[in-house]
């Protein structure tokens, strides 16, 4: 059964210094709603960041998707988008500790 809380939207938390980076642990400065692959890798709603893990976050996440052949296959390329995320996360947390 559906309550009615389910149904209405999640809103997206209040960036005021109350959330925290996904990353360090930093208070959190930026943040998007993970798509279906980052979804299923992260099994978090929302991906919250400070500025300088989404600096590194971006910054490798290209170098990551440069690096998938395009003429793949759609599935295999989900697959291989799906490892990427997990290495550019772990890239991250190497970076900033
Ligand atoms: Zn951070």
């Amino acid at each position: 059964m559906r309550t009615y809380q389910e149904k209405m939207p999640v809103q997206f938390p209040k960036l005021d210094g109350t959330e925290h980076c996904y990353y360090c642990g930093e208070p959190a400065t930026s943040g998007h709603m993970n798509q279906r692959e980052q979804l299923r890798v992260r099994q978090q709603k929302f991906h919250l960041t400070c500025h300088r893990c989404f600096g590194l976050e971006n910054k490798f996440f290209k170098e990551a998707l440069n690096a998938i052949p395009r003429e793949l296959p759609p599935a295999e390329q989900v697959s291989l988008i799906e490892q990427a995320i997990r290495d550019v996360d772990q890239k991250v947390r190497d970076a900033v500790f």
